[in-house]
């Protein structure tokens, strides 16, 4: 078995056109002839197609919110049944987490505004920036993965090479992990908190000075829209921001930090006075990653 290849496909131009899944395949683009995530769970995904079989899938062209696999009705796009974090959603879970850049393929089924008039176009690499669970517009549960245009046009192919690199080594490919937004918002709820996380209570010294992150509890840019005001953003530590962010920790009604796969109660928010947060968009994180759901 060939090894999953991530990133660019050497000599392949971005806008490249095909007729069929089996040229796509043929050419190393996406090698499932049905599936529309190409990726396992231990590898990630490298590659999907987007041509409108899913009702609750979103183009904006640099930006797309697409759904993950199951639960579909191939005959009408229609969601028949509840998605789960598993098998192709997971691979684009671990390529949110590691990075990966992940080939997207357009077809003609999908946005008109976006999509080839007929066939399958390259349209170059994203990153999945984020993943949340939501109801669809079927009533069932659906995984939805943000993914963002690269940057970069051809940030290069296969992030994990083996055998590993050696110590100067240069990798050839670029990852994106996180994006950690500073704005003056987020500093302002920096200060307020003296650089103290308010889940774990760790200040982390670096050379420079007390080093924080502000996280914000309904995400900033669509689908979610959340405002970038104080009553949005958590002063954290990088590893709470990251159990934030990925539903590992999210707050109940009372602004206590609760696990986001059983509710169970950690422990009280840590509070600065001066900074009141808003409970809708606390109430907003948890219907992404744990019981009451938000609406969209
Ligand atoms: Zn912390």
């Amino acid at each position: 078995v060939a090894k999953r290849a991530f990133g660019a496909v050497p000599g392949l131009p971005e806008g490249a056109g095909f007729d069929s899944r089996s040229e796509l395949a043929a050419a190393g683009v996406h090698r499932p002839l049905q599936a529309g995530i190409a990726g396992s769970a231990t590898e990630g995904a490298d590659s999907i197609v987007v041509s409108g079989g899913y009702e609750d899938d979103e183009d904006q062209g640099d930006v797309l919110i697409y759904t993950g696999h199951g639960g579909n009705d191939p005959a009408t796009g229609k969601q028949v049944a509840e998605q789960t974090l598993t098998r192709q959603n997971l691979a684009l879970a671990v390529s949110c987490d590691r990075g990966f850049p992940v080939r997207v393929v357009r077809g003609a089924g999908g946005d008109p505004g976006f999509s080839p008039a007929h066939g399958y176009r390259y349209d170059g690499q994203y990153y999945v920036e984020s993943y949340w669970r939501a109801r669809g517009k079927a009533g069932f549960d659906i995984m939805r993965f943000r993914l963002v245009k690269s940057p970069q046009p051809n940030p290069g192919t296969n992030p994990e090479p083996s055998p590993p690199p050696h110590g100067n080594e240069q990798r050839e490919y670029a990852t994106v992990q996180r994006l950690v937004r500073n704005t003056a918002v987020t500093q302002y709820v920096k200060v307020l908190h003296d650089y103290t996380c308010q889940v774990c209570g760790e200040r982390l010294q670096t050379p420079a000075g007390p080093y924080a992150e502000g996280a914000h509890l309904r995400p900033v840019g669509r689908p979610h829209n959340g405002p970038d005001a104080p009553e949005n953003v958590l002063c954290l530590c990088p590893n709470d921001h990251v159990r934030l962010d990925r539903g590992v920790i999210t707050l109940d009604g009372s602004f206590n930090v609760i696990a986001g796969s059983t509710g169970n109660v950690l422990g009280p928010l840590r509070v600065a006075s001066g900074h009141e947060l808003d409970p809708t968009h606390a109430e907003y994180h948890r219907g992404l990653h744990g019981g009451t759901r938000s609406p969209t």
